[in-house]
Protein backbone atom coordinates (compact mmCIF):
# COMPACT_ATOMS: atom_id res chain seq x y z
CA UNK A 1 0.00 0.00 0.00
CA UNK A 2 1.27 3.28 -1.13
CA UNK A 3 2.08 6.29 1.62
CA UNK A 4 -1.48 8.03 0.01
CA UNK A 5 -3.48 5.08 0.11
CA UNK A 6 -2.32 4.86 4.21
CA UNK A 7 -2.47 8.40 4.77
CA UNK A 8 -6.36 7.94 3.20
CA UNK A 9 -7.52 4.77 5.26
CA UNK A 10 -6.15 6.55 8.52
CA UNK A 11 -7.83 9.57 7.53
CA UNK A 12 -11.37 7.27 7.06
CA UNK A 13 -10.76 5.85 10.36
CA UNK A 14 -10.80 8.84 12.39
CA UNK A 15 -13.95 10.37 10.51
CA UNK A 16 -15.68 7.18 11.72
CA UNK A 17 -14.30 7.03 15.12
CA UNK A 18 -15.45 10.81 15.76
CA UNK A 19 -18.92 10.38 13.56
CA UNK A 20 -19.71 7.32 16.14
CA UNK A 21 -18.41 9.40 18.85
CA UNK A 22 -20.82 12.55 18.01
CA UNK A 23 -23.48 9.78 18.08
CA UNK A 24 -22.61 8.58 21.49
CA UNK A 25 -22.95 12.39 22.88
CA UNK A 26 -26.29 12.97 21.17
CA UNK A 27 -27.81 10.03 22.45
CA UNK A 28 -26.74 11.49 25.58
CA UNK A 29 -26.82 9.05 28.58
CA UNK A 30 -29.81 6.75 28.29
CA UNK A 31 -29.91 3.65 30.66
CA UNK A 32 -29.90 1.28 27.26
CA UNK A 33 -28.19 -1.84 28.00
CA UNK A 34 -24.20 -1.05 26.92
CA UNK A 35 -23.86 -4.05 24.78
CA UNK A 36 -26.90 -2.61 22.91
CA UNK A 37 -25.35 0.04 22.29
CA UNK A 38 -22.24 -1.56 20.88
CA UNK A 39 -24.19 -3.46 18.64
CA UNK A 40 -25.84 -0.06 17.28
CA UNK A 41 -22.51 1.72 17.50
CA UNK A 42 -21.26 -1.21 15.31
CA UNK A 43 -23.91 -1.53 12.77
CA UNK A 44 -23.78 2.11 12.43
CA UNK A 45 -20.23 2.30 12.08
CA UNK A 46 -20.69 -0.40 9.62
CA UNK A 47 -23.16 1.83 7.92
CA UNK A 48 -20.34 5.11 7.89
CA UNK A 49 -18.20 3.17 7.10
CA UNK A 50 -19.70 2.23 3.65
CA UNK A 51 -20.87 5.35 3.23
CA UNK A 52 -17.51 7.17 3.64
CA UNK A 53 -15.96 4.06 1.19
CA UNK A 54 -18.12 4.97 -1.26
CA UNK A 55 -17.31 8.59 -1.05
CA UNK A 56 -13.94 7.63 -1.17
CA UNK A 57 -13.97 5.32 -4.11
CA UNK A 58 -15.66 7.83 -6.30
CA UNK A 59 -13.18 10.25 -5.44
CA UNK A 60 -10.76 8.37 -5.90
CA UNK A 61 -12.07 7.42 -9.62
CA UNK A 62 -12.19 11.16 -10.48
CA UNK A 63 -8.18 11.19 -8.60
CA UNK A 64 -7.36 8.83 -11.28
CA UNK A 65 -9.33 9.26 -14.00
CA UNK A 66 -8.04 10.65 -17.49
CA UNK A 67 -10.75 10.70 -19.80
CA UNK A 68 -14.06 11.86 -18.18
CA UNK A 69 -16.15 11.02 -20.66
CA UNK A 70 -16.37 7.19 -18.91
CA UNK A 71 -19.10 5.56 -17.80
CA UNK A 72 -17.51 3.44 -15.60
CA UNK A 73 -19.94 4.20 -12.61
CA UNK A 74 -22.87 5.16 -14.77
CA UNK A 75 -25.21 3.48 -12.60
CA UNK A 76 -23.70 4.76 -9.89
CA UNK A 77 -23.97 3.89 -6.15
CA UNK A 78 -26.27 4.79 -3.70
CA UNK A 79 -25.44 4.03 0.38
CA UNK A 80 -28.37 1.90 0.22
CA UNK A 81 -27.12 -1.18 -2.08
CA UNK A 82 -24.42 -3.75 0.45
CA UNK A 83 -21.90 -4.21 -2.37
CA UNK A 84 -18.65 -5.18 -1.72
CA UNK A 85 -15.82 -2.48 -2.60
CA UNK A 86 -12.30 -2.76 -3.67
CA UNK A 87 -11.33 -0.42 -1.43
CA UNK A 88 -9.65 -2.05 1.31
CA UNK A 89 -7.54 -4.03 -1.31
CA UNK A 90 -4.31 -2.40 -2.05
CA UNK A 91 -4.16 -3.64 -5.89
CA UNK A 92 -7.73 -2.47 -6.94
CA UNK A 93 -8.03 -0.50 -10.13
CA UNK A 94 -7.18 2.49 -10.40
CA UNK A 95 -3.83 1.94 -8.20
CA UNK A 96 -1.07 4.81 -8.22
CA UNK A 97 0.66 3.23 -11.12
CA UNK A 98 -1.82 2.81 -13.50
CA UNK A 99 -1.55 5.98 -15.62
CA UNK A 100 2.42 6.09 -15.46
CA UNK A 101 3.87 5.82 -18.90
CA UNK A 102 7.03 3.96 -17.47
CA UNK A 103 5.99 0.65 -15.96
CA UNK A 104 7.76 -1.16 -12.69
CA UNK A 105 11.09 -1.74 -13.60
CA UNK A 106 11.23 -5.93 -14.85
CA UNK A 107 12.71 -7.18 -11.55
CA UNK A 108 9.55 -6.51 -10.27
CA UNK A 109 7.58 -8.23 -12.73
CA UNK A 110 6.02 -11.66 -12.27
CA UNK A 111 6.00 -13.05 -14.90
CA UNK A 112 8.98 -11.73 -16.16
CA UNK A 113 10.45 -10.93 -19.14
CA UNK A 114 6.62 -10.08 -19.87
CA UNK A 115 4.17 -8.17 -18.40
CA UNK A 116 0.86 -6.88 -19.57
CA UNK A 117 -1.02 -4.11 -17.75
CA UNK A 118 -4.07 -1.80 -18.93
CA UNK A 119 -2.87 0.83 -21.30
CA UNK A 120 -2.50 4.39 -19.10
CA UNK A 121 -5.14 6.99 -20.13
CA UNK A 122 -7.52 4.78 -22.24
CA UNK A 123 -10.75 4.47 -20.88
CA UNK A 124 -10.33 0.57 -20.49
CA UNK A 125 -10.64 -0.15 -16.11
CA UNK A 126 -10.36 -3.63 -14.54
CA UNK A 127 -12.56 -4.44 -12.73
CA UNK A 128 -10.71 -7.06 -11.29
CA UNK A 129 -8.70 -10.56 -11.44
CA UNK A 130 -10.40 -13.68 -10.82
CA UNK A 131 -10.22 -17.39 -11.79
CA UNK A 132 -12.45 -18.24 -15.10
CA UNK A 133 -14.59 -20.92 -12.95
CA UNK A 134 -14.90 -18.26 -10.05
CA UNK A 135 -17.11 -15.07 -9.50
CA UNK A 136 -14.98 -13.66 -6.65
CA UNK A 137 -12.35 -11.09 -7.62
CA UNK A 138 -9.02 -11.64 -5.41
CA UNK A 139 -5.68 -10.94 -4.96
CA UNK A 140 -3.27 -12.66 -6.96
CA UNK A 141 0.87 -12.15 -5.39
CA UNK A 142 2.56 -10.30 -7.44
CA UNK A 143 -0.53 -8.97 -9.25
CA UNK A 144 -2.60 -5.32 -9.57
CA UNK A 145 -5.65 -4.54 -11.04
CA UNK A 146 -4.47 -1.22 -11.50
CA UNK A 147 -0.73 -2.21 -13.47
CA UNK A 148 0.34 -5.87 -13.86
CA UNK A 149 -2.14 -8.25 -15.22
CA UNK A 150 -1.85 -11.98 -15.18
CA UNK A 151 -0.79 -14.20 -18.39
CA UNK A 152 -2.06 -18.03 -18.33
CA UNK A 153 1.00 -20.38 -19.65
CA UNK A 154 -1.58 -22.50 -21.27
CA UNK A 155 -1.30 -25.51 -18.69
CA UNK A 156 -3.37 -24.13 -16.18
CA UNK A 157 -5.80 -26.94 -14.81
CA UNK A 158 -9.58 -26.17 -16.29
CA UNK A 159 -11.15 -23.33 -14.56
CA UNK A 160 -7.94 -22.04 -13.09
CA UNK A 161 -6.63 -19.95 -15.83
CA UNK A 162 -7.09 -16.11 -14.47
CA UNK A 163 -9.13 -13.74 -16.55
CA UNK A 164 -9.59 -9.94 -16.20
CA UNK A 165 -13.07 -8.30 -16.25
CA UNK A 166 -12.63 -5.21 -17.54
CA UNK A 167 -15.05 -2.13 -18.57
CA UNK A 168 -14.30 0.76 -21.40
CA UNK A 169 -16.74 3.54 -22.92
CA UNK A 170 -18.46 1.42 -25.21
CA UNK A 171 -17.61 -2.56 -24.14
CA UNK A 172 -18.05 -4.46 -21.04
CA UNK A 173 -16.20 -7.88 -20.92
CA UNK A 174 -13.43 -10.71 -19.77
CA UNK A 175 -9.88 -10.71 -21.48
CA UNK A 176 -7.98 -14.38 -21.24
CA UNK A 177 -4.02 -14.08 -22.38
CA UNK A 178 -2.08 -17.49 -23.27
CA UNK A 179 1.47 -17.11 -23.94
CA UNK A 180 3.31 -19.84 -24.42
CA UNK A 181 6.71 -20.15 -22.42
CA UNK A 182 6.08 -17.59 -19.82
CA UNK A 183 6.44 -18.56 -16.08
CA UNK A 184 3.26 -19.14 -14.91
CA UNK A 185 1.45 -16.68 -12.75
CA UNK A 186 0.79 -18.98 -9.37
CA UNK A 187 4.44 -20.22 -9.11
CA UNK A 188 2.57 -22.63 -6.33
CA UNK A 189 -0.02 -24.10 -8.68
CA UNK A 190 -0.31 -27.81 -9.37
CA UNK A 191 0.97 -27.76 -13.24
CA UNK A 192 3.43 -29.76 -13.76
CA UNK A 193 6.12 -29.32 -16.46
CA UNK A 194 4.39 -32.48 -18.12
CA UNK A 195 0.93 -31.63 -18.10
CA UNK A 196 -1.45 -30.97 -20.74
CA UNK A 197 -0.95 -27.89 -22.53
CA UNK A 198 -2.88 -25.41 -24.80
CA UNK A 199 -0.37 -25.26 -27.23
CA UNK A 200 0.28 -28.50 -28.05
CA UNK A 201 0.10 -29.26 -31.43
CA UNK A 202 -1.03 -25.47 -31.90
CA UNK A 203 1.63 -23.58 -34.38
CA UNK A 204 0.35 -20.46 -32.70
CA UNK A 205 2.39 -19.33 -29.42
CA UNK A 206 0.13 -16.08 -28.41
CA UNK A 207 -3.36 -16.48 -27.72
CA UNK A 208 -6.38 -13.68 -26.42
CA UNK A 209 -9.62 -13.89 -26.47
CA UNK A 210 -12.06 -11.36 -25.27
CA UNK A 211 -15.68 -12.19 -24.43
CA UNK A 212 -18.43 -9.70 -23.92
CA UNK A 213 -21.15 -7.31 -24.68
CA UNK A 214 -20.90 -3.74 -26.45
CA UNK A 215 -22.97 -0.65 -24.78
CA UNK A 216 -23.00 1.21 -27.65
CA UNK A 217 -24.35 -0.72 -31.01
CA UNK A 218 -20.82 0.93 -33.11
CA UNK A 219 -21.29 0.17 -36.54
CA UNK A 220 -19.11 -3.00 -37.61
CA UNK A 221 -16.64 -1.28 -40.18
CA UNK A 222 -15.67 1.47 -37.73
CA UNK A 223 -14.48 -0.80 -35.28
CA UNK A 224 -10.90 -1.81 -35.83
CA UNK A 225 -7.77 -3.76 -34.24
CA UNK A 226 -4.32 -3.44 -34.59
CA UNK A 227 -0.70 -1.35 -33.33
CA UNK A 228 -0.78 2.18 -31.83
CA UNK A 229 1.86 4.12 -30.61
CA UNK A 230 1.89 7.07 -28.77
CA UNK A 231 5.08 8.44 -30.04
CA UNK A 232 7.50 8.34 -33.19
CA UNK A 233 9.22 4.84 -34.49
CA UNK A 234 12.44 3.75 -33.29
CA UNK A 235 14.92 2.75 -36.09
CA UNK A 236 13.08 0.64 -38.55
CA UNK A 237 14.87 -2.35 -40.07
CA UNK A 238 16.18 -1.99 -43.60
CA UNK A 239 13.16 -1.00 -46.58
CA UNK A 240 12.85 -4.44 -47.69
CA UNK A 241 12.36 -5.64 -44.90
CA UNK A 242 9.63 -3.11 -44.02
CA UNK A 243 7.84 -3.79 -47.09
CA UNK A 244 8.22 -7.16 -46.81
CA UNK A 245 6.44 -6.95 -43.72
CA UNK A 246 3.62 -4.54 -44.82
CA UNK A 247 3.04 -6.57 -48.05
CA UNK A 248 2.38 -9.64 -45.81
CA UNK A 249 0.59 -7.99 -43.58
CA UNK A 250 -1.30 -6.73 -46.58
CA UNK A 251 -2.37 -9.95 -48.02
CA UNK A 252 -3.73 -11.37 -44.52
CA UNK A 253 -5.35 -8.07 -44.17
CA UNK A 254 -5.90 -5.77 -46.85
CA UNK A 255 -8.50 -3.59 -44.88
CA UNK A 256 -4.92 -2.25 -43.54
CA UNK A 257 -4.26 1.22 -42.84
CA UNK A 258 -0.62 1.90 -41.89
CA UNK A 259 1.03 5.00 -40.57
CA UNK A 260 4.60 4.80 -39.76
CA UNK A 261 5.70 8.61 -40.09
CA UNK A 262 5.16 10.71 -37.20
CA UNK A 263 4.03 10.96 -33.66
CA UNK A 264 1.15 8.03 -33.61
CA UNK A 265 2.82 5.53 -35.86
CA UNK A 266 -0.33 2.72 -35.95
CA UNK A 267 -1.57 -0.34 -37.99
CA UNK A 268 -5.10 -0.56 -37.95
CA UNK A 269 -6.99 -3.59 -39.78
CA UNK A 270 -11.25 -4.42 -39.60
CA UNK A 271 -12.09 -5.90 -35.93
CA UNK A 272 -14.51 -7.80 -37.22
CA UNK A 273 -12.25 -8.90 -40.29
CA UNK A 274 -9.17 -9.57 -38.79
CA UNK A 275 -9.90 -11.94 -35.27
CA UNK A 276 -9.28 -15.00 -36.11
CA UNK A 277 -12.71 -16.31 -34.36
CA UNK A 278 -15.89 -14.44 -34.04
CA UNK A 279 -18.84 -16.04 -32.74
CA UNK A 280 -22.09 -14.59 -30.74
CA UNK A 281 -24.55 -15.83 -28.25
CA UNK A 282 -27.89 -14.31 -27.46
CA UNK A 283 -27.44 -12.61 -24.03
CA UNK A 284 -29.55 -14.83 -21.38
CA UNK A 285 -31.67 -12.36 -19.58
CA UNK A 286 -33.00 -13.95 -16.50
CA UNK A 287 -36.63 -15.37 -16.59
CA UNK A 288 -37.71 -16.29 -13.34
CA UNK A 289 -37.87 -14.24 -10.35
CA UNK A 290 -34.93 -16.72 -8.61
CA UNK A 291 -32.45 -16.38 -11.32
CA UNK A 292 -32.94 -12.69 -11.00
CA UNK A 293 -32.17 -12.77 -7.32
CA UNK A 294 -28.98 -14.56 -8.57
CA UNK A 295 -28.27 -12.06 -10.89
CA UNK A 296 -28.99 -9.35 -8.85
CA UNK A 297 -26.70 -11.17 -6.19
CA UNK A 298 -23.89 -11.76 -8.68
CA UNK A 299 -24.36 -7.82 -9.86
CA UNK A 300 -23.84 -6.50 -5.94
CA UNK A 301 -21.09 -8.96 -5.74
CA UNK A 302 -19.47 -7.57 -8.67
CA UNK A 303 -20.26 -3.75 -7.75
CA UNK A 304 -22.97 -2.80 -10.29
CA UNK A 305 -21.78 -5.02 -12.92
CA UNK A 306 -25.36 -4.59 -14.20
CA UNK A 307 -24.20 -4.75 -18.04
CA UNK A 308 -22.60 -7.61 -17.72
CA UNK A 309 -21.68 -10.29 -15.44
CA UNK A 310 -18.42 -11.54 -16.92
CA UNK A 311 -17.39 -14.43 -18.81
CA UNK A 312 -18.05 -17.72 -17.49
CA UNK A 313 -15.83 -20.67 -17.93
CA UNK A 314 -16.36 -21.21 -21.17
CA UNK A 315 -13.73 -18.78 -22.34
CA UNK A 316 -11.30 -21.41 -21.42
CA UNK A 317 -12.52 -23.60 -23.78
CA UNK A 318 -11.25 -23.92 -28.03
CA UNK A 319 -12.80 -21.98 -29.92
CA UNK A 320 -14.02 -22.27 -32.79
CA UNK A 321 -15.34 -20.10 -35.67
CA UNK A 322 -19.30 -21.21 -36.62
CA UNK A 323 -20.37 -22.18 -39.71
CA UNK A 324 -22.15 -19.33 -41.21
CA UNK A 325 -25.43 -20.67 -41.16
CA UNK A 326 -24.99 -21.06 -37.47
CA UNK A 327 -26.86 -18.53 -35.37
CA UNK A 328 -23.54 -17.90 -32.99
CA UNK A 329 -22.25 -16.71 -36.75
CA UNK A 330 -21.17 -12.87 -36.89
CA UNK A 331 -22.66 -13.39 -40.74
CA UNK A 332 -26.17 -14.10 -39.48
CA UNK A 333 -26.18 -9.92 -38.48
CA UNK A 334 -25.12 -9.29 -42.05
CA UNK A 335 -28.46 -7.70 -44.08
CA UNK A 336 -28.17 -10.96 -46.42
CA UNK A 337 -27.26 -13.75 -43.88
CA UNK A 338 -25.48 -16.50 -45.97
CA UNK A 339 -26.93 -19.81 -45.48
CA UNK A 340 -24.14 -22.09 -46.99
CA UNK A 341 -23.01 -24.86 -44.73
CA UNK A 342 -20.23 -23.50 -43.88
CA UNK A 343 -17.07 -26.32 -44.64
CA UNK A 344 -13.41 -26.36 -43.01
CA UNK A 345 -12.69 -23.76 -40.35
CA UNK A 346 -10.33 -21.78 -42.59
CA UNK A 347 -12.99 -21.50 -45.55
CA UNK A 348 -15.50 -20.32 -42.47
CA UNK A 349 -12.77 -17.69 -41.59
CA UNK A 350 -12.29 -16.60 -45.28
CA UNK A 351 -15.77 -16.22 -46.15
CA UNK A 352 -15.81 -13.44 -42.81
CA UNK A 353 -12.95 -11.42 -43.20
CA UNK A 354 -14.37 -11.43 -46.87
CA UNK A 355 -17.84 -10.18 -46.13
CA UNK A 356 -16.41 -7.67 -43.34
CA UNK A 357 -13.54 -6.53 -45.26
CA UNK A 358 -15.51 -5.47 -47.79
CA UNK A 359 -18.45 -3.76 -45.32
CA UNK A 360 -14.89 -1.98 -44.05
CA UNK A 361 -13.80 -0.85 -47.36
CA UNK A 362 -17.60 0.68 -48.26
CA UNK A 363 -17.62 2.37 -44.95
CA UNK A 364 -21.13 0.84 -44.46
CA UNK A 365 -23.11 2.26 -41.49
CA UNK A 366 -24.69 -1.13 -40.97
CA UNK A 367 -24.56 -3.87 -39.68
CA UNK A 368 -23.83 -2.40 -36.17
CA UNK A 369 -22.68 -4.66 -33.02
CA UNK A 370 -26.05 -5.53 -31.67
CA UNK A 371 -26.41 -4.79 -27.60
CA UNK A 372 -28.53 -8.06 -27.29
CA UNK A 373 -25.36 -10.54 -27.87
CA UNK A 374 -22.34 -11.71 -26.02
CA UNK A 375 -19.33 -11.41 -28.59
CA UNK A 376 -15.99 -13.48 -28.09
CA UNK A 377 -12.98 -12.23 -30.32
CA UNK A 378 -10.33 -14.53 -30.27
CA UNK A 379 -6.92 -13.84 -31.82
CA UNK A 380 -3.42 -15.76 -31.95
CA UNK A 381 -0.25 -15.79 -34.00
CA UNK A 382 2.69 -17.92 -34.27
CA UNK A 383 4.93 -15.00 -35.00
CA UNK A 384 6.04 -13.30 -31.83
CA UNK A 385 8.52 -14.99 -29.67
CA UNK A 386 8.34 -13.61 -26.02
CA UNK A 387 10.02 -16.03 -23.98
CA UNK A 388 13.28 -15.36 -25.11
CA UNK A 389 16.01 -12.29 -23.64
CA UNK A 390 15.10 -10.38 -27.15
CA UNK A 391 11.35 -10.00 -27.84
CA UNK A 392 11.41 -10.65 -32.19
CA UNK A 393 9.15 -11.49 -34.73
CA UNK A 394 9.70 -14.07 -36.66
CA UNK A 395 9.45 -13.73 -40.27
CA UNK A 396 10.91 -17.35 -41.32
CA UNK A 397 13.21 -17.72 -44.13
CA UNK A 398 15.20 -15.73 -45.87
CA UNK A 399 14.50 -12.89 -43.23
CA UNK A 400 14.58 -14.66 -39.80
CA UNK A 401 14.09 -13.41 -36.10
CA UNK A 402 13.83 -9.44 -36.35
CA UNK A 403 14.06 -7.86 -33.02
CA UNK A 404 11.00 -5.60 -32.01
CA UNK A 405 12.29 -3.18 -29.42
CA UNK A 406 14.36 -1.29 -31.41
CA UNK A 407 11.99 -0.68 -34.14
CA UNK A 408 8.83 0.26 -31.51
CA UNK A 409 11.70 2.23 -29.32
CA UNK A 410 10.79 0.62 -26.38
CA UNK A 411 7.17 1.11 -26.71
CA UNK A 412 4.92 -2.24 -25.50
CA UNK A 413 2.62 -3.60 -28.07
CA UNK A 414 -1.39 -3.82 -28.02
CA UNK A 415 -3.75 -6.16 -27.46
CA UNK A 416 -6.36 -3.69 -28.79
CA UNK A 417 -9.50 -2.77 -30.46
CA UNK A 418 -11.25 0.17 -30.86
CA UNK A 419 -13.63 2.63 -32.48
CA UNK A 420 -12.31 4.75 -34.93
CA UNK A 421 -13.85 8.22 -35.80
CA UNK A 422 -14.85 8.06 -39.68
CA UNK A 423 -14.25 12.02 -39.55
CA UNK A 424 -11.52 12.50 -37.27
CA UNK A 425 -10.02 9.06 -37.54
CA UNK A 426 -9.63 9.12 -33.91
CA UNK A 427 -9.50 5.99 -32.01
CA UNK A 428 -11.59 5.03 -28.66
CA UNK A 429 -10.91 1.84 -27.55
CA UNK A 430 -12.92 -0.85 -26.84
CA UNK A 431 -10.08 -2.47 -24.95
CA UNK A 432 -6.19 -1.85 -25.00
CA UNK A 433 -4.02 -3.49 -23.21
CA UNK A 434 0.12 -2.66 -23.05
CA UNK A 435 2.42 -6.35 -23.53
CA UNK A 436 5.50 -5.55 -22.50
CA UNK A 437 8.64 -7.18 -22.78
CA UNK A 438 11.76 -6.51 -20.65
CA UNK A 439 14.10 -6.33 -23.85
CA UNK A 440 12.00 -2.82 -24.49
CA UNK A 441 12.44 -1.67 -20.81
CA UNK A 442 15.56 0.36 -20.97
CA UNK A 443 14.41 1.81 -24.41
CA UNK A 444 11.66 2.83 -22.54
CA UNK A 445 13.54 4.49 -19.87
CA UNK A 446 15.84 6.59 -22.13
CA UNK A 447 12.73 8.26 -23.48
CA UNK A 448 11.06 8.75 -20.38
CA UNK A 449 14.55 10.45 -19.17
CA UNK A 450 14.70 12.68 -22.32
CA UNK A 451 11.10 13.83 -22.12
CA UNK A 452 11.97 15.03 -18.45
CA UNK A 453 14.87 16.33 -19.61
CA UNK A 454 12.30 18.71 -22.16
CA UNK A 455 10.25 19.73 -19.51
ZN1 LIG B 1 -0.71 -1.26 -9.18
Amino acid sequence: MSVNEKELLECLRLLVIESTRNDEEDDGGEDGGAIEVAMTDESRRDDLIHDVELKLTQFLEVQFRMDDQSEFNATGYSPEDKIVLPIHQPHAYPCPDTHKTLPSPPSQWPQRPVMIRPTPGTSTKIRGIRLASDRDYRHFAGFCAGCILPVNTGREAAGQSLVVDFESNHFVGTFLLRIKGVPPADKNATQAKKSKSYFDNRKRKFQGIVKGKFKTALPMSECVTGQTFGRQAGKLPAKWVVSTFIKFVSTLAPQLETTLEGDNPRFLVPLAATAQTVATKPHKAAVTQQEEDVQQALNDHLFNYSVYLGATEDIEHDHQEPPSSDETSILQELPKATTSSGGSITARMKARKKAFNSIAAKQAKEPCFSLDKEYTFEFYQHLLIFDEPEFTLDMGRPIGKVPLSPITDGQPIKFLSAHKDPVSGLLDSLWSFDVWHESMYPLAQKAADRAAAKR
